[in-house]
Protein backbone atom coordinates (compact mmCIF):
# COMPACT_ATOMS: atom_id res chain seq x y z
CA UNK A 1 0.00 0.00 0.00
CA UNK A 2 1.32 3.28 -1.24
CA UNK A 3 2.17 5.59 1.95
CA UNK A 4 -0.17 8.49 2.39
CA UNK A 5 0.83 11.89 3.63
CA UNK A 6 -0.95 12.79 6.43
CA UNK A 7 -2.15 16.55 5.73
CA UNK A 8 -1.26 19.36 8.14
CA UNK A 9 -2.80 19.24 11.59
CA UNK A 10 -5.50 21.62 11.84
CA UNK A 11 -4.56 24.86 14.55
CA UNK A 12 -7.39 26.61 15.34
CA UNK A 13 -5.36 28.95 16.96
CA UNK A 14 -3.49 29.80 13.57
CA UNK A 15 -6.54 29.14 10.77
CA UNK A 16 -9.50 30.82 12.85
CA UNK A 17 -7.50 33.99 14.27
CA UNK A 18 -5.78 34.68 10.59
CA UNK A 19 -9.66 34.20 8.87
CA UNK A 20 -11.34 35.91 11.81
CA UNK A 21 -9.00 39.14 11.27
CA UNK A 22 -9.66 39.10 7.42
CA UNK A 23 -13.54 39.29 7.73
CA UNK A 24 -13.22 41.84 10.56
CA UNK A 25 -11.08 44.15 8.79
CA UNK A 26 -12.82 43.61 5.26
CA UNK A 27 -16.56 43.97 7.13
CA UNK A 28 -18.43 41.41 5.21
CA UNK A 29 -20.81 40.47 7.99
CA UNK A 30 -21.63 44.70 8.29
CA UNK A 31 -25.22 44.65 6.56
CA UNK A 32 -26.78 48.43 5.47
CA UNK A 33 -29.90 48.99 3.55
CA UNK A 34 -29.53 47.58 -0.17
CA UNK A 35 -32.54 47.88 -2.43
CA UNK A 36 -30.75 45.86 -5.11
CA UNK A 37 -30.42 42.97 -2.80
CA UNK A 38 -32.85 40.48 -1.09
CA UNK A 39 -33.51 40.79 3.03
CA UNK A 40 -33.02 38.51 5.62
CA UNK A 41 -33.13 39.01 9.06
CA UNK A 42 -31.18 36.08 11.35
CA UNK A 43 -32.53 36.43 14.85
CA UNK A 44 -31.45 33.87 17.24
CA UNK A 45 -32.60 34.13 20.73
CA UNK A 46 -30.86 36.55 22.61
CA UNK A 47 -28.95 34.52 25.71
CA UNK A 48 -29.46 35.38 29.35
CA UNK A 49 -25.90 36.88 30.70
CA UNK A 50 -26.60 35.29 34.09
CA UNK A 51 -23.69 33.11 33.72
CA UNK A 52 -21.24 32.21 31.14
CA UNK A 53 -21.70 30.21 27.49
CA UNK A 54 -22.13 26.52 27.73
CA UNK A 55 -22.25 23.79 24.46
CA UNK A 56 -26.14 24.00 24.36
CA UNK A 57 -25.25 28.21 23.41
CA UNK A 58 -22.75 27.12 20.93
CA UNK A 59 -25.03 24.29 19.45
CA UNK A 60 -27.79 27.28 19.04
CA UNK A 61 -25.37 29.85 17.70
CA UNK A 62 -23.96 27.74 15.21
CA UNK A 63 -27.28 26.58 13.72
CA UNK A 64 -28.19 30.24 13.26
CA UNK A 65 -24.71 31.02 11.74
CA UNK A 66 -24.93 27.94 8.93
CA UNK A 67 -28.03 29.76 7.94
CA UNK A 68 -26.80 33.66 7.95
CA UNK A 69 -23.37 32.79 6.10
CA UNK A 70 -25.52 30.59 3.05
CA UNK A 71 -28.11 33.16 2.77
CA UNK A 72 -25.38 35.62 2.31
CA UNK A 73 -23.42 33.51 -0.14
CA UNK A 74 -27.03 33.06 -2.09
CA UNK A 75 -26.59 36.98 -2.50
CA UNK A 76 -29.12 38.01 0.46
CA UNK A 77 -28.50 41.65 2.30
CA UNK A 78 -28.63 39.41 5.67
CA UNK A 79 -29.05 41.30 8.79
CA UNK A 80 -27.88 39.16 11.79
CA UNK A 81 -27.37 40.94 14.80
CA UNK A 82 -26.55 39.73 18.50
CA UNK A 83 -27.56 41.42 21.71
CA UNK A 84 -28.61 40.12 25.54
CA UNK A 85 -31.56 39.58 27.38
CA UNK A 86 -29.82 40.77 30.29
CA UNK A 87 -33.29 42.66 32.45
CA UNK A 88 -34.57 40.12 34.76
CA UNK A 89 -34.32 38.09 38.18
CA UNK A 90 -32.19 35.69 37.30
CA UNK A 91 -29.24 37.79 36.60
CA UNK A 92 -30.42 39.71 40.23
CA UNK A 93 -30.24 36.32 42.12
CA UNK A 94 -27.39 35.30 40.38
CA UNK A 95 -25.82 38.90 41.43
CA UNK A 96 -27.00 38.04 44.99
CA UNK A 97 -25.23 34.46 45.40
CA UNK A 98 -22.36 35.44 43.69
CA UNK A 99 -22.26 39.10 46.17
CA UNK A 100 -21.79 41.49 43.53
CA UNK A 101 -23.94 44.08 41.89
CA UNK A 102 -26.38 43.07 39.43
CA UNK A 103 -24.46 45.57 36.97
CA UNK A 104 -21.21 44.44 37.52
CA UNK A 105 -22.00 40.94 37.44
CA UNK A 106 -24.07 41.15 34.22
CA UNK A 107 -21.77 43.43 32.32
CA UNK A 108 -18.32 41.14 32.90
CA UNK A 109 -20.74 38.00 31.97
CA UNK A 110 -21.42 40.01 28.91
CA UNK A 111 -18.25 40.72 27.89
CA UNK A 112 -17.02 37.03 28.42
CA UNK A 113 -20.14 36.31 26.02
CA UNK A 114 -19.16 38.69 23.54
CA UNK A 115 -15.40 37.51 23.55
CA UNK A 116 -16.36 33.93 23.43
CA UNK A 117 -19.03 34.67 20.35
CA UNK A 118 -15.91 36.56 18.85
CA UNK A 119 -13.91 33.91 19.03
CA UNK A 120 -16.12 31.08 17.70
CA UNK A 121 -15.96 33.69 14.75
CA UNK A 122 -20.02 34.02 14.30
CA UNK A 123 -21.04 36.28 11.57
CA UNK A 124 -22.68 39.22 13.70
CA UNK A 125 -23.18 42.52 12.94
CA UNK A 126 -21.68 43.76 16.15
CA UNK A 127 -22.48 47.52 15.20
CA UNK A 128 -26.24 46.30 16.28
CA UNK A 129 -25.30 44.92 19.77
CA UNK A 130 -28.26 45.79 22.19
CA UNK A 131 -28.53 44.84 26.04
CA UNK A 132 -32.05 44.89 27.09
CA UNK A 133 -30.48 46.30 30.80
CA UNK A 134 -29.50 49.27 28.78
CA UNK A 135 -31.79 52.08 29.71
CA UNK A 136 -31.37 53.48 25.80
CA UNK A 137 -33.05 50.39 25.05
CA UNK A 138 -35.41 49.78 28.21
CA UNK A 139 -37.31 53.01 27.74
CA UNK A 140 -38.39 51.79 24.48
CA UNK A 141 -40.06 48.60 26.68
CA UNK A 142 -41.48 51.41 28.61
CA UNK A 143 -42.98 53.35 25.98
CA UNK A 144 -44.62 50.06 24.87
CA UNK A 145 -46.15 49.05 27.62
CA UNK A 146 -47.35 52.69 28.25
CA UNK A 147 -49.30 52.71 24.62
CA UNK A 148 -50.81 49.18 25.71
CA UNK A 149 -52.15 50.77 28.82
CA UNK A 150 -53.70 53.39 27.18
CA UNK A 151 -55.46 51.40 24.69
CA UNK A 152 -56.24 48.72 27.52
CA UNK A 153 -54.40 46.20 26.07
CA UNK A 154 -52.05 45.89 28.97
CA UNK A 155 -54.29 45.58 32.02
CA UNK A 156 -54.30 44.26 36.10
CA UNK A 157 -55.79 40.57 37.83
CA UNK A 158 -55.34 38.17 40.53
CA UNK A 159 -54.60 35.28 39.19
CA UNK A 160 -53.15 31.79 40.68
CA UNK A 161 -49.25 30.99 39.65
CA UNK A 162 -46.52 29.02 39.67
CA UNK A 163 -44.36 30.31 42.93
CA UNK A 164 -40.75 29.19 43.48
CA UNK A 165 -40.07 30.47 47.00
CA UNK A 166 -36.57 30.22 45.94
CA UNK A 167 -36.42 32.29 43.02
CA UNK A 168 -38.82 34.77 44.51
CA UNK A 169 -40.47 34.80 41.02
CA UNK A 170 -43.32 33.54 38.89
CA UNK A 171 -42.17 30.08 36.95
CA UNK A 172 -43.84 29.42 33.66
CA UNK A 173 -45.80 25.71 33.80
CA UNK A 174 -42.78 24.40 31.47
CA UNK A 175 -40.78 25.86 34.51
CA UNK A 176 -42.03 23.50 37.03
CA UNK A 177 -41.22 19.94 36.75
CA UNK A 178 -42.97 17.44 38.51
CA UNK A 179 -43.88 20.29 41.64
CA UNK A 180 -40.31 21.24 41.68
CA UNK A 181 -38.27 24.07 40.55
CA UNK A 182 -36.58 23.90 37.25
CA UNK A 183 -33.70 26.02 38.39
CA UNK A 184 -34.40 24.79 42.45
CA UNK A 185 -34.24 20.70 41.66
CA UNK A 186 -34.92 20.65 46.02
CA UNK A 187 -37.90 23.31 45.94
CA UNK A 188 -41.50 22.70 45.96
CA UNK A 189 -43.09 24.89 43.79
CA UNK A 190 -46.22 26.90 45.46
CA UNK A 191 -49.21 27.99 44.32
CA UNK A 192 -50.09 31.52 44.78
CA UNK A 193 -52.71 34.14 43.80
CA UNK A 194 -51.09 37.49 43.09
CA UNK A 195 -52.13 40.26 41.65
CA UNK A 196 -50.02 40.55 38.13
CA UNK A 197 -49.97 42.15 34.86
CA UNK A 198 -51.79 40.59 31.46
CA UNK A 199 -51.63 41.61 28.18
CA UNK A 200 -54.99 40.77 25.91
CA UNK A 201 -53.32 38.91 23.15
CA UNK A 202 -56.44 37.40 22.93
CA UNK A 203 -57.88 40.89 21.44
CA UNK A 204 -55.89 39.79 18.14
CA UNK A 205 -56.91 36.10 17.83
CA UNK A 206 -59.04 36.63 15.12
CA UNK A 207 -56.66 39.05 13.08
CA UNK A 208 -53.80 36.75 13.92
CA UNK A 209 -56.03 33.91 11.69
CA UNK A 210 -56.88 36.27 9.28
CA UNK A 211 -53.50 36.79 8.75
CA UNK A 212 -52.22 33.37 8.67
CA UNK A 213 -53.88 33.21 5.03
CA UNK A 214 -51.55 35.76 3.60
CA UNK A 215 -48.34 33.95 5.21
CA UNK A 216 -46.60 31.03 3.87
CA UNK A 217 -47.92 28.96 7.18
CA UNK A 218 -51.14 27.02 5.61
CA UNK A 219 -54.21 27.94 6.21
CA UNK A 220 -55.98 26.31 9.41
CA UNK A 221 -58.43 24.71 7.32
CA UNK A 222 -55.78 22.63 5.77
CA UNK A 223 -53.61 22.19 8.76
CA UNK A 224 -56.98 20.52 10.10
CA UNK A 225 -57.40 18.06 7.30
CA UNK A 226 -53.20 17.30 7.81
CA UNK A 227 -53.59 16.93 11.56
CA UNK A 228 -56.78 14.72 10.78
CA UNK A 229 -54.99 12.55 8.12
CA UNK A 230 -52.25 12.05 10.99
CA UNK A 231 -54.26 11.34 13.92
CA UNK A 232 -55.81 8.44 11.59
CA UNK A 233 -52.99 6.64 9.80
CA UNK A 234 -51.33 6.47 13.85
CA UNK A 235 -54.07 5.07 14.60
CA UNK A 236 -54.52 2.65 12.18
CA UNK A 237 -50.92 1.75 12.62
CA UNK A 238 -50.49 2.11 16.67
CA UNK A 239 -53.81 2.23 18.06
CA UNK A 240 -52.44 1.46 21.44
CA UNK A 241 -50.20 4.97 20.68
CA UNK A 242 -53.32 7.02 21.14
CA UNK A 243 -54.41 8.31 24.63
CA UNK A 244 -56.06 11.14 26.01
CA UNK A 245 -53.56 13.66 27.82
CA UNK A 246 -54.09 14.10 31.64
CA UNK A 247 -56.18 16.93 31.97
CA UNK A 248 -54.52 18.66 34.57
CA UNK A 249 -51.02 18.47 33.22
CA UNK A 250 -52.39 21.12 30.46
CA UNK A 251 -51.27 24.19 31.05
CA UNK A 252 -54.61 26.88 31.16
CA UNK A 253 -52.88 29.25 28.79
CA UNK A 254 -52.37 26.73 25.71
CA UNK A 255 -55.42 25.25 26.52
CA UNK A 256 -57.09 28.29 25.52
CA UNK A 257 -55.30 29.05 22.43
CA UNK A 258 -55.44 25.43 21.20
CA UNK A 259 -59.12 26.10 21.80
CA UNK A 260 -59.53 29.27 19.66
CA UNK A 261 -57.49 27.08 16.87
CA UNK A 262 -59.17 24.40 16.18
CA UNK A 263 -60.28 21.31 18.11
CA UNK A 264 -58.13 18.64 15.82
CA UNK A 265 -55.01 20.54 16.40
CA UNK A 266 -55.80 19.30 20.10
CA UNK A 267 -54.76 15.77 18.77
CA UNK A 268 -50.98 16.48 18.39
CA UNK A 269 -50.84 17.02 22.22
CA UNK A 270 -52.05 13.38 22.83
CA UNK A 271 -49.85 11.21 20.95
CA UNK A 272 -47.59 9.93 22.86
CA UNK A 273 -44.86 7.76 20.95
CA UNK A 274 -43.74 4.58 23.05
CA UNK A 275 -41.82 1.88 22.61
ZN1 LIG B 1 -36.39 28.34 41.83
Amino acid sequence: MAEQTSPAAYDPQKVEAKWQKRWNDARVFESDVDPAKPKYYCLEMLPYPSGTLHMGHMRNYTIGDVVARVKRMCGFNVLHPMGWDAFGLPAENAAIKNHTHPQTWTNSNIAEFQRTLRRFGFSYDWRREISTCDPEYYKWNQWFFLRMLERGIAYKKKSRVNWCPKCCTVLANEQVVNGFCWRHEDTLVETREIEQWFLRTTAYSDQLLDDLTISRVPHPSFLRVGVLTLVLLLLRRNPQHFKPAPKQQRPRTQKRARRKLSSKIRAIYVIEPRE
